[in-house]
């Protein structure tokens, strides 16, 4: 008979066992929690995910209830197998346990010795996402038309850009929601009482189950993402309203990084569904891009840097996070955009692409946040965050620390580009063209008092020479770098 599987929280669905009967070992560690502070509902995720599949798993696998990994295999008693785990931390554990073979990762659309082969090809050039995500296609056929790609051309940025419709919401159909169980109700009470006992902190608030924990769930999400909403997620892909924070997304990172959906059926399915019902290409065409294109490249490019690349800090950002962003006080901030970000965040352990990167990033980025602790901080309160995720999302994409490695130029803006891209600023007590004074955008003064501070690291980067040009005809620059050397730490 097959070696007993030993699963983590992220290596749930099918595609992590051998065979449908391989035996299997669950192990949840409370000492996990204890470590540093997880949203409320990222934990609940996590358990409930977990209690889920050994209850679906029945008398074929052992569940260990238990404060460490080690309690969990030594109560188990048998010798495991395991496919490599998804952090560095992990993965050093997992090779110094005895009777535990480590199998090749599973849950990406190439392997790790298919992108190591990728990487020696291309020598010294360097590894753009653009490349990568054409390559993957045409190795597994997805959106390929002979030789070339569906339609002509491989990437639709351009059309998936539009700025929101003056609506509160999209009208889209509503994502599919689960519905709660006694599993979840005991999570609940389980997560009530080891907060009571001090046993762990959390942050954010609780509140109904939003993401699929389970294989069925999940395929539910999917099924209703492609036939509801599929077509109008390209559009607005990059756009924020602050009624709708949903908008067209799919919501299906928790169960693809929960490794309940394999991403290579995901964008398959979204391939074919889009075919046969004539959906809008740009938009199918976006949604794989993010599939299989920038998670699996951000996946293996946080191996291939190395586990010295979240300490990268190029633009020598050296502030603590303060602890009204730490502690996600939303009510505690009067800059419109950023209060309901991070009001999302707290309410929900979730907001899309854009407010992670150009309102909490750029926030960071402009205050000077340690890339580390924030690359934590995002992992830590995202449902979706991991490790994997976000050290080469916050780091390099973000935060721009590895200089340039990931991102051709930092991802800064000031207030004009959120005005442009959102609803946040019709309501605002600031005023996005405004740099000095009251009513001073804090995006807008921050972005030029980044500018200013970092002029001699941008000043190679032909992608910062009309942003820099822009910064020397400032007439008054001297007034922003005061007011922002004035600006404590506290909420904007
Ligand atoms: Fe955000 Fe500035 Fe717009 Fe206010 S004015 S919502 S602070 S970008």
């Amino acid at each position: 008979p097959a070696t007993r599987r030993w699963l983590f929280a992220d290596q749930l669905g099918p595609h992590f066992l051998d065979g449908p009967h391989q035996p299997v070992l669950l192990i949840e560690s409370r000492d996990v929690f204890t470590r540093g502070r997880f949203h409320r509902r990222k934990a609940h995720l996590i358990l409930s995910a977990l209690r889920h599949r050994a209850a679906e798993l029945g008398d074929q696998c052992v569940f260990v209830r238990t404060g460490t990994y080690r309690e969990g295999l030594a109560e188990c008693g048998e010798r495991v197998s395991v496919c490599d785990p998804t952090s560095y931390p992990a993965r050093r554990f997992v090779r110094r346990l005895p009777d535990v073979e480590v199998l090749a990762s599973r849950g990406f659309v190439v392997s790790e010795r298919q992108f190591a082969e990728w990487t020696a090809r291309r020598g010294e050039g360097r590894l753009l996402m653009e490349d990568f995500y054409r390559d993957v296609r045409r190795h597994h056929r997805l959106l390929m038309d002979g030789s070339g790609p569906v339609g002509g051309t491989w990437n639709y940025d351009h059309d998936n850009r539009e700025a929101p419709p003056r609506r509160e919401s999209l009208d889209v159909a509503e994502p599919f929601w689960p519905t709660e169980d006694e599993i979840d109700e005991e999570v609940r009470a389980d997560l009530d009482r080891w907060e009571r006992d001090g046993d762990v902190r959390f942050t954010g608030t609780d509140g109904p189950r939003r993401f699929a924990v389970t294989r069925r769930e999940a395929l539910s999400g999917l099924r209703r993402f492609l036939s509801e909403r599929l077509e109008q997620f390209g559009v607005y892909e990059d756009a924020m309203l602050a009624g709708d924070p949903w908008m067209a997304h799919s919501l299906l990172s928790v169960p693809q990084n929960l490794g309940l959906l394999d991403p290579l059926e995901v964008a398959r399915r979204a391939e074919e569904f889009g075919r046969e019902h004539d959906v809008r290409l740009a938009s199918v065409e976006g949604f794989v891009r993010q599939v299989v294109g920038w998670r699996s490249y951000t996946w293996h490019l946080y191996w291939h840097l190395g586990r010295e690349y979240k300490r990268r800090n190029a633009l020598g950002a050296r502030n603590t996070l303060p602890d009204w962003f730490a502690d996600l006080d939303a009510d505690a901030v009067q800059a419109n955009c950023l209060r309901h970000v991070l009001g999302g965040v707290r309410d929900e352990g979730w907001v899309h692409h854009i407010p992670r990167l150009m309102v909490l990033g750029n926030w960071a980025l402009q205050r000077g946040y340690r890339p580390d602790e924030l690359a934590d901080w995002f992992w830590r309160n995202f449902v979706d965050g991991y490790d994997w995720v976000m050290t080469t999302n916050v780091v390099g994409m973000s935060q721009h620390a590895d200089h340039g490695v990931l991102a051709t130029k930092p991802y800064a803006s000031g207030g004009a580009y959120i005005d442009r891209m959102s609803d946040f600023c019709g309501g605002c007590r600031y005023d996005p063209k405004v740099r000095v004074g009251e009513d001073a955008c804090p995006f807008t003064a921050g972005y030029w008092n980044f500018l200013a501070g970092h002029r001699e690291e941008l000043a190679g980067n032909r992608r910062m020479t009309r942003a820099l040009s822009g910064l020397d005809r400032l007439r008054d620059l001297d007034g922003v770098l005061h007011q922002e050397a004035e600006r404590g730490d506290g909420p904007p």
